[in-house]
């Protein structure tokens, strides 16, 4: 789950880290109020999305004065905002960010991340931070420094300093930062978060550190510990069909191809999307329905499937274990009296209760290509979607 720069603010100044005054907003008129409250003679409007390169975008804009805080609010609020993670249809900006400006020495970056090689945690560190940091982490990844983290310690002080070191931090400040950075790694491990990053991590003109731009994903399956944090959630910025998905208990990720999957267990929905490929066909999404999946369940995933309009073909590839390949069958027939299936439909099934399966399935009426093994449904599909 991902959340909003200013929430992520939030969570951090809960923890003592330093961070600039401001306040969220959804009109042009209050982010000048904002401005006007915070007083000072810089100001800047953060354009409010759940991606980054927000600033190379256009979607980070300093103002010298109130006047030009309304400017660039004018501008940014309602853009559609296209960064490199945005995809190239961008994502429209419905909140902003206003903030006290703040004078940059330097820019540097630290970021926490689940290492699945030593399962820790680790902390990574750059005096290369800003918006470069991409290009550092591929060109020049020997100027990140890490540091595995020990779980039973949590970031020790002396760990915290020597990373402050190694990024050019003064002696001075070495205590400061380090309590930033021990900050950061408890709100990670105390929020279950996936990745937790302070870019820019600054000094500024008045040799303060402070985060200048925080970003935080949490763990979706530690969810359920995490009541408050649901309530950050912003819908705006999800898939429309994901949400609906995950509302039904359905694995759904849209994806830009045109062959809609619907398969049963995530390993054999990831060598179907494979295999798609292989035969030169493209997924249209990547659908798990689950060991346990209902009628009602595969109705709604063929409802999510069929809204795409770039949809050729479905297939439906079930490995009936735990899964019946009866109840599957029995959901495509009830799903296609509820909606018209407007697309070639290729069905494998194999396992428990297959024939009953395929019995349902040829009665039904419905116009279904019947699939052997893998790789003769993929090649249907793929010949069916062209
Ligand atoms: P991102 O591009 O989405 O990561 O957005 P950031 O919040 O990191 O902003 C991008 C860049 O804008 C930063 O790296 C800074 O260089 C600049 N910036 C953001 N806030 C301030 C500020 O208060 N003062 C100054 N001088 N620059 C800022
Ligand atoms: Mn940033």
């Amino acid at each position: 789950m991902k959340i909003h720069e200013y929430q992520a603010k939030d969570i951090l100044r809960q923890y003592g880290v330093a961070l600039p005054e401001g306040c969220v907003c959804f009109s042009v008129e209050e982010a000048v109020s904002i401005a006007e409250q915070l007083g000072g003679s810089q100001w800047v409007v953060k354009a409010q999305i759940h991606a980054g390169g927000r600033g190379k975008g256009g979607g980070v804009r300093l103002a010298a004065t109130t006047a030009e805080v309304r400017d660039h609010a004018d501008a940014i609020l309602g853009m559609t905002l296209v960064t490199h993670q945005t995809g190239p249809e961008g994502t429209k900006v419905k909140r902003l960010l206003v903030e006290e400006g703040v004078p940059i020495k330097d820019e540097m970056y630290v970021g926490l991340v689940v290492d699945r090689v030593s399962q820790k945690v680790v902390f990574m560190a750059s005096s290369e931070g800003g918006t470069e940091i991409e290009r550092v982490a591929t060109k020049a990844p020997e100027k990140i420094c890490k540091v595995v983290v020990e779980p039973s310690t949590g970031l020790t002080m002396d760990e915290a300093k020597f990373l402050a070191g190694a990024i050019g931090i003064p002696d001075t400040l070495h205590a400061e930062s380090g309590k930033i950075f021990q900050a950061l790694y408890q709100a990670f491990w105390d929020k279950d978060a996936s990745l937790a990053e302070i870019n820019p991590l600054i000094l500024t003109e008045d040799s303060r550190i402070m985060a200048l731009d925080v970003k935080i994903n949490f763990d979706d399956n530690a969810m359920y510990r995490h009541p408050d944090l649901q309530e950050l959630r912003d819908l705006d910025e999800e898939d429309e069909d994901e949400v609906k998905a995950s509302k039904f208990g359905l694995n759904y990720i849209s994806l830009d191809g045109t062959i809609g999957c619907l398969v049963n267990g995530a390993g054999l929905a990831m060598a179907t999307m494979d295999i798609i490929k292989l035969y030169g066909a493209s997924p249209a999404n990547f659908l798990d329905v689950g060991g346990g999946a209902t009628a009602e369940q595969v109705t709604e995933a063929f409802k999510i499937m069929l809204k795409n309009e770039h949809l050729k073909a479905i297939l439906v590839n079930i490995f009936g274990g735990i899964m019946r390949c009866d109840v599957i069958a029995e959901g495509l027939v009830n799903a296609a009296k509820e909606v018209s299936l407007s697309v070639p439909l290729v069905v494998r099934l194999e396992g428990t209760n297959v024939e009953r399966g395929r019995e349902i399935l040829s009665h039904s009426g419905i116009a279904v290509i019947n699939a052997t093994t893998m790789a003769d449904a993929a090649e249907k599909v793929a010949a069916a979607g062209v």
